[in-house]
C-alpha cells in the first residue's frame, strides 16, 4: 500500500508543503510565496502542481508510493464534493472544483478542506487535542478562525461553513465587520484592529505586534495591558461558545497565541466570571502545540481517514 502523504497548506503569505512517511511524521518540507499566485487561479493551480511533483521527485517518492495529497484553502470548501466555494482573499475562486482538477494532473487521490479545519484535525489527533471527542479549536491571526470537534468528529455544518468563531457578534451596536456584521469578534482581536489599537496607545505608526510582545516580556505596562485587553475580548468570546457546545477542551493558536503568557489570566478570568457552571467547570484552556506544521498534520489525518473510511 501507498504509504507517503503530501500535506499542502495554503495561506495568504505562504504555501507549506510538506512530505508525510506513514507515522505522521513530516520528512521533508518546502515552501512557496503566495504573492506570485494571487492573481491568477491557473497560475496557482500550476504552482500548486509543480511544487507538488517536485517534492516527490526530491525525495524520490514514486506516485504509486503517494497514497494522496491533501490540501487547506483559506476559504470556503466543500469537503465531499471537492470544490472551492470562495476565497476572500485570492482573486478569481469561486466554484472551483480543484480537487478533481489536480487529480486528472497528478493522478492521485486529492482531498481538500478548509485550512482551519486541517488545523484542527492536526492538533486533534497529534497535538494538544489528543484524546478528546469535543473540542474548539482557535485560531488569532489576520482572520479569527475556528474549528470544532464535536462527538468525535470535525463538524463542517449543513454548508461547510461551520466554525467562523471570528464573526460571533461581541456588540450588537459594534463597527461594521468585512463580512458585513456588527461588532464581530475579529473586528476586535484580528490582526489589522489589534495594530490599530497600537498604533494610537503606542503613539508609533510602525509598531509591530511582535514589538508589543517584546516589551511586555520586559515589564511594559502598556504592553501587558494591551494583551489583557485583548484576552478579555477572548474571554468573552469563549464564555459564548463553552455555553452553545460545553467542550471539553479550547486550543488557542495562531501568531497572537505567542502571547497566552499574557492573556491566560484574564481569559480565565472572562470566562470564571460570566460562564455557566457545569460548561466552565470542565473547559481547559491550552495553547496550540503543533504551531506552522498543523496544517500540515492535518493534511495527513485528512487523506489518511478519508481514504480508510471509503
Ligand atoms: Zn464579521
Amino acid at each position: 500500500m501507498a504509504k507517503y502523504i503530501i500535506g499542502v497548506d495554503v495561506g495568504g503569505t505562504n504555501i507549506k508543503l510538506g512530505l508525510v512517511g506513514p507515522s505522521g511524521r513530516i520528512l521533508a518540507k518546502t515552501n512557496l510565496s503566495t504573492k506570485g499566485y494571487n492573481h491568477s487561479r491557473a497560475k496557482l493551480i500550476d504552482g500548486l502542481v509543480h511544487a507538488i511533483q517536485k517534492l516527490a521527485q526530491e525525495n524520490k517518492i514514486a506516485r504509486k508510493d503517494i497514497l494522496g495529497v491533501g490540501i487547506g484553502l483559506p476559504g470556503l470548501v466543500d469537503f465531499q464534493r471537492g470544490v472551492v466555494i470562495f476565497m476572500p482573499n485570492i482573486r478569481g475562486w469561486q466554484n472551483v472544483p480543484l480537487k478533481t482538477i489536480l487529480q486528472k494532473r497528478l493522478h492521485v487521490p486529492v482531498f481538500i478542506d478548509n485550512d482551519v479545519n486541517l488545523i484542527t484535525l492536526g492538533e486533534w489527533k497529534f497535538g494538544a487535542g489528543k484524546e478528546y471527542k469535543n473540542l474548539i479549536c482557535m485560531t488569532l491571526g489576520t482572520g479569527v478562525g475556528g474549528g470544532l470537534v464535536l462527538n468525535n468528529a470535525l463538524y463542517r455544518g449543513e454548508g461547510s461553513a461551520a466554525g467562523e468563531i471570528g464573526h460571533i457578534p461581541l456588540n450588537e451596536k459594534g463597527p461594521v465587520c468585512n463580512c458585513g456584521g456588527l461588532g464581530c469578534f475579529e473586528r476586535y482581536v484580528g490582526n489589522h484592529y489589534l495594530l490599530a489599537r497600537a498604533v494610537k496607545i503606542f503613539r508609533n505608526k510602525n509598531i509591530r505586534l511582535e514589538d508589543i510582545f517584546h516589551l511586555a516580556r520586559q515589564g511594559n505596562s502598556s504592553a501587558i495591558r494591551f494583551w489583557q485587553e485583548t484576552a478579555a475580548h477572548i474571554g468573552n468570546a469563549l464564555v459564548g461558545i463553552i455555553n452553545l457546545l460545553n467542550p471539553r477542551l479550547v486550543i488557542i493558536g495562531g501568531g497572537v497565541s505567542s502571547n497566552y503568557r499574557f492573556m491566560k489570566e484574564t481569559i480565565h478570568k472572562v470566562i470564571r466570571q460570566r460562564a455557566m457552571k457545569v460548561q466552565k467547570n470542565m473547559v481547559r484552556i491550552v495553547r496550540a502545540r503543533l504551531w506552522d506544521e498543523a496544517g500540515i498534520i492535518g493534511a495527513y489525518v485528512l487523506v489518511r481517514e478519508s481514504i480508510v473510511r471509503r
